[in-house]
């Protein structure tokens, strides 16, 4: 069936930008973390960052100090643990927490839960869990059925499926009120958001996206609310060159005329 989204389109004016990180800016490896974002395409999330007076951000399922890590050696406001954690350029963080009387027996129940499913890898985040079995493909269902009998005994938490992970996380925390949270404030403030993403978390931006009339990408094949599409990892770095490239154009062509004016008002 031909896909009837189409490459999002190279644009300049008021925006601010929004990135997922594995499988949008990173190619997924076997282990999280073995993942990395190229030097070349961090440097043009930096220039892109300077050209857009600072709002470009990340956004990922990953804690923030990951995210910091992998973004070396540029800084970028951080929205982490899909935006229960979030830091701006300043370094202010904002960390949302549960309770150790949820926590804890939530970490024991899925210690026990997961330990006769061999090569399922349980990441705790604090106030989230992850539940990885891109090792272990034959437990999925076994591990959607441990996650799904805990979110129903644990009123403040929500599952969130991934490629080959399912989440536990408080409930009301998702991507898109992360960006809603960061258009709340400056560099953000009063721009249309752009967000790329590529996995079934990013669903949630899409939406929060497509409301404020902003450019929402999917990365990859699947069905998804994204209005434009981006085959993959590599297309994602082809089009944010473009786009780096489009806008430093525009900018040029603003000088110009600036300096046309100015030599034009000079000379009569
Ligand atoms: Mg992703």
């Amino acid at each position: 069936m031909e896909d009837a989204l189409s490459k999002p389109p190279l644009f300049s004016g008021n925006f601010a930008f929004f990135f997922d990180l594995d499988g949008t800016l990173a190619e997924i490896k076997p282990h999280p973390d073995d993942v990395f974002i190229p030097e070349n395409v961090l440097a043009k999330l930096s220039l892109l960052a300077k050209m857009n007076d600072s709002a470009v951000a990340l956004i990922s399922g990953r804690s923030i100090d990951e995210l910091e890590l992998l973004a070396k050696p540029y800084r970028f406001p951080l929205a982490g643990v899909h935006g229960a954690e979030r830091r701006d350029m300043a370094g202010r963080t904002e960390r949302m927490t549960l309770p150790d009387d949820v926590i804890q027996p939530l970490e024991r129940e899925l210690r026990a839960g997961l330990a006769p499913l061999t090569g399922v890898e349980l990441e705790a985040k604090g106030m989230a869990f992850a539940l990885h079995y891109r090792q272990a493909p034959q437990h999925e269902e076994a591990v959607f059925a441990l996650a799904k009998s805990l979110v129903e005994r644990y009123p403040q938490l929500a599952m969130q499926p991934g490629k080959c992970v399912v989440e536990i996380k408080p409930s009301g925390i998702h991507k898109g009120a992360a960006i809603d949270a960061f258009l709340q404030t400056p560099p953000f403030l009063g721009r249309k958001p752009v967000f790329l993403g590529d996995d079934l978390t990013d669903e949630n931006g899409f939406k929060t996206v497509n409301k404020l009339d902003g450019i929402s990408i999917k990365v990859g094949a699947g069905a998804t609310q994204a209005k434009w599409r981006l085959a993959d990892v590599k297309s994602v770095y082809q089009w944010l060159e473009q786009l780096v490239d489009h806008q430093q154009q525009e900018q040029r062509a603003l000088t110009n005329r600036r300096d046309g004016y100015e030599s034009l008002s000079r000379s009569i």
